[in-house]
Parts: structure tokens; sequence; C-alpha cells
């Protein structure tokens, strides 16, 4: 590629962006929410009653909109994704020392929640179908590294135990959930669904997070529906539902006022005024995920005629909540990325390269991985653009 057409395919990346996003007023956010007046009138009920903490009925009631939308038998709100995954590792019985395999391509959170439970992350590759975990290689890399003993899968390489699996659906593009469900079930390893990003995506009709042992969901800022901060853990299991649900409130035992806790709980439930918003903005969460396919086709339509760049669609066997819209270079274009991503900026679109896969940064450099090359080759192609769902 010559230098002429290098700025010309930049130049072009910024006027199909700008044409996508239309008259909105610059500059333009990566992701925005839009709050509905009903939020309002929520927030003013947890005001002037006092239920602004974790006591309140509009929690409860977030847990029964969330089972009943994603169909999950059990919804335990808490404090944010990260904690939800935190408390779902442990709930799958991942302990000191144990191993979580989980992609390289995924938001560090993944990893960090882990590390709280004093767990190694082992960093699996990607397939580009999904962005998300190749079961094929994961199973290679399993048959490769591991060995049955009586308390589970073993890396052999590492003597520690594989613990459990966490598949992330990148960008709300579900991941093969039923390929790597089987890759788990032969290895016998359970599977922890971080759904952080795909609320709203369902693989062949069944919702994201409801397929492995426990699911997670985040309603951080930047996420489909955001309440400001907050998270979900969903499972099908009831003694799980229960064990998360007392693990999250400081473990106290039932009393009608004597403070007992029968172990070290988190604080983690989610409080009222988090779930007033949730609760407010689950009414529009068909709306919203139609606003986002609806910018995601006209995405597609303006990257559809320009070379070395596409739109990334994801699988056919899902429907993707079209939660952040990504573009990717053509092999051999990524010394574009940054160029493109500085050049949207200027023109006040934000841009953002996709996350900095977990095992390059510093505290996860020692970690075992499997080769990464897809992962590495995807992070140097690929820019999230402009996806408010107000855009479309
Ligand atoms: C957002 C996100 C999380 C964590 O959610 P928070 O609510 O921000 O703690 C976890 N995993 C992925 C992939 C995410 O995108």
């Amino acid at each position: 590629m010559g230098q002429q057409t290098r700025a010309d395919l930049t130049e072009k990346i910024v006027t199909a962006v700008g044409e996508v996003v239309g008259n909105a007023e610059r500059p333009v956010a990566l992701h925005a929410p839009k709050f509905t007046d009903e939020s309002m009138g929520n927030l003013r009920d947890c005001i002037t009653t006092g239920w602004v903490s974790s006591g309140g009925a509009f929690v409860t009631e977030f847990e029964n909109l969330t089972a009943a939308y994603t169909g999950a038998a059990h919804a335990i709100a808490v404090v944010n994704g990260t904690a939800a995954l935190h408390a779902a590792l442990r709930l799958a019985g991942v302990g000191r020392d144990d191993e979580v395999v989980m992609p390289a391509l995924t938001f560090v959170a993944t990893a960090n929640a882990a590390t709280y439970q004093h767990a190694i992350p082992h960093f699996a590759d990607v397939e580009p179908a999904t962005m998300g975990l190749d079961p094929a290689k994961l199973d290679a890399r399993l048959e490769t590294i591991g060995e049955r003993r009586s308390d589970g899968l073993y890396n052999k390489q590492t003597n520690r135990r594989i613990a459990a699996i966490v598949p992330m659906h990148t960008f709300g593009h579900p991941v093969d959930i039923v390929g790597l469900l089987a890759v788990a079930e032969k290895h016998g390893v359970p599977i922890v669904e971080d759904a952080a990003e795909s609320l709203g995506s369902t693989y062949r009709g069944r919702h994201t997070g409801t397929f492995g042992r426990i699911g997670i969901l985040s309603y951080n800022g930047n996420k489909i529906l955001t309440t400001g901060g907050g998270g979900m853990i969903l499972t099908n299991d009831p003694e799980l539902a229960d064990e998360a649900r007392h693990l999250t409130t400081t473990a106290k035992a039932p009393h009608p006022y004597e403070y007992v806790h029968d172990r070290a709980g988190f604080n983690y439930r989610m409080p009222n005024v988090n779930a007033a918003i949730g609760c407010a903005e689950m009414k529009q969460l068909d709306e919203t995920v139609a606003a986002k396919r609806r910018l995601h086709a006209r995405y597609a339509e303006v990257f559809a005629d320009l070379d070395d760049i596409d739109l990334f669609t994801g699988p056919d066997h899902a429907e993707c909540n079209c939660w952040l819209n990504a573009i990717v270079l053509a092999p051999g274009c990524a010394e574009l990325r940054n160029p493109v991503i500085e050049a949207l900026n200027e023109a006040k679109l934000q841009a953002r390269p996709i996350w900095r896969p977990m095992h390059t940064l510093e505290m996860y450099r020692g970690c075992p991985a499997d080769d990464l090359s897809v992962t590495m080759d995807l992070a140097a192609r690929v820019i999230n653009v402009p996806s408010s769902a107000y855009l479309a």
C-alpha cells in the first residue's frame, strides 16, 4: 500500500464513520447512555423513601426482570460486573493456585477476577469468526497439557488444577458456546460465562450467560444498559443461586437482630439507586437493542464499499446485541491502526483500539498461555467506532 492510498483509506474511513453518525453533535463518544424519565422517577422514589441502599425493593424487581428477560432461573444483582465475576469464580470452585482458562483478548476484569480469587489466568486464543475462545484450539491445548486426576483436570506443565473456563462474548457477539461446552464437558471443567458485553445477545435463541454453570452481566457506564455501576450473576442452579445471594451479602445468617456471619462474605449487593435505574431501563432494552442493530446495519452499508477495511459482523449462529461496533483493517494494513484512530479522534469521532491482550500486560506476562497468534493479529487491526443507541 503506497503513501497516497494509505492517506486515502484513512480519509475514507473518517468519512464513512461521519456518514453513519450523521448530524449528531460532535464530539461523538464511543458509547454514551441515554436515560428515560422513568429512571428519574424511580430515583426520586429512592430518595424520598430513604431506600437508597441494598435493602430496597428495586433490587429484587431488577433481578426478576433480568431473570425473565434472559431466561435464567436465578439472577443475583451485585455492585459491578467484576464483582459478579469474582463471586462466580468462587462459586464455581476456583481457589488459590488454580488456573482459569480465558481469552487473552478480553477486558482486564476477566483476568483480575481470577487474581482476586488467588488463581492464575491461563490465556487461550480466539477465533476470527467470533473474536472469542476457539473451541478446537482449546481442545487441542487441553489434550496436550491436561491430565485428569480425582479432583479435576490438571495442567501437567504447572501441576496446577484448571478449575474453570471463562468464555467472553466480545462486543456482544456470541462465542461458539456450544462448541466450548462440549470441550469443557469432555475435560471435566466448569464454564463461567463472562457475558458482561452481551445483554440482549442470544445463541440460537438462548440468552448468553445462561449456558455455563454460572454467568455474569455488567451494567457499567459504557454497557448496553447501564445502572451507573452494577452487575448480575445468572445461574439455573438453585443451590448456587442461594450461595451467590449469601456470599454477596456478607454471608449473614438470617436472624431477626443478631449479626451472625458464617464466613468472610463480600459486601457486593447492588444498591437500590442503581437497581432503580435498571428497572426503568429494562423496559427500553428491546428498543435499545433494535437501535443498536440499525446502527450496525448502517455501518455495514458504508463499509461494504471500502477495500482493506471490514465491519466485524460476527458469526451466523447468533443474534448479536451490536453493543460495540468494530472495524477490522485488512491483513497487511495493521500499520494504519493508530493513524486511523488518531484521524477519527481528530474529527471528534471517538475511536479506540481493542484491549491490549492480557498476556502483554505487566502483571499477567508470566501466566501460562497457548499460542496466541490470532489474538495478536486481531489486536493489531481492530478499531472500535461510536456505537451509542441514540445515533440510530
Ligand atoms: C465491562 C466488562 C467487565 C466488568 O464489568 P464492570 O461492571 O465494569 O466491573 C467484565 N468483563 C468484560 C469483558 C467487560 O467488558
